[in-house]
């Protein structure tokens, strides 16, 4: 019934394919992704979300590099993939290669060999071959990919959020499951697996997921391109009362201008580093 549902209109672009679009007069939007940012760092918050200029290194190849893996799962839905590698290699050449010149002009410079072009150019092949790797070792039928959700989760407020990657995988045991994915592209030290637990975009994703569809059973599945790893993580009603909580506390701290960040080891892994002065006050 939910892959039913979820497939039914698979082929459109529209955002909002899986539910009807919700009435926002007088209500707060919010994506869970800036709630994600607003919670990492206020200040990273804005550079992302309001300082539109801003546009750096990390940020577009990890559009790209997702980009690429979207189209890969696209055409495997549509059983059109046939030399799986082949594609991917296009894929990025034309996502990564092709955007060079425009790129140029827009990325903030940084002095860190990890954001030259050309690293990462390299480490865009290594993930498209992680990535054929891991898809291809599972049995697996694409439901959604990508696709955008939004849900009324409190009275005043309501959050959106993209799904990347639904799809009914066979367990080794012949039993079948639907598997919400999350795709992580490039490894992070502060990506620990307390963190990966209490990722509030995950359970977010699961939250939309349970609330629109009350599917019987249903996993959250995390996976690590970089290092060829899937993690499972389950949760709670409490999961799902944290979520809400953080979402209202976000919302009010942005209503109200409330910005309080301190430097802290998160900077070293952060992409607005160089345009960053708080780390030098
Ligand atoms: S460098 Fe540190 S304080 Fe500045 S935006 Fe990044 S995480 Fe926040």
């Amino acid at each position: 019934m939910i892959k039913k549902e979820l497939q039914k209109e698979r082929n459109t672009n529209d955002l909002y394919i899986l539910t009807e679009p919700l009435d926002t007069t007088n209500k707060i939007v919010i994506d869970i992704e800036e709630v994600a940012d607003y919670c990492f760092c206020p200040q990273y918050y804005r550079f992302k979300h309001n300082n539109t200029d801003t546009i750096n290194m990390k940020t577009l190849y990890d559009k790209a590099i997702h980009r690429t893996f979207y189209s890969y799962l696209i055409s495997f839905q549509e059983g059109k993939l046939k030399n799986t590698l082949g594609f991917l290699k296009y894929q990025w050449g034309k996502e990564w290669i092709k955007s060079k010149s425009k790129s140029n002009l827009l990325v903030t410079p940084s002095s860190l060999k990890r954001d030259s072009y050309d690293e990462k150019r390299r480490l865009g092949i290594k993930a498209i071959f992680n990535f054929d790797e891991i898809m291809s070792s599972e049995k697996q039928i694409p439901i959604v990919i990508n696709h955008k959700y939004e849900i009324e989760i409190l009275p005043n407020i309501i959050l959106r959020g993209t799904w990347e990657y639904i799809r009914e995988v066979t367990l080794e045991t012949g039993g079948k499951v639907i598997q919400i994915v999350k795709i992580l592209s490039e490894s992070n030290r502060f990506y620990t697996s307390h963190a990966r637990q209490n990722d509030i975009t995950l359970v977010a994703d699961a939250y939309a997921f349970m609330k629109l569809f009350n599917p019987t059973y249903f996993q959250v599945v995390n996976i690590d391109v970089s290092n060829k790893k899937s993690f499972i993580s389950t949760y709670t009603e409490k999961d799902f009362d944290k979520l809400k909580q953080t979402i209202q506390s976000v919302v009010t701290c942005i209503q109200n201008d409330i910005n309080c960040w301190t430097p802290d080891i998160k900077c070293y892994n952060c992409e607005f580093r160089n345009d960053c002065n708080r780390l030098f006050q």
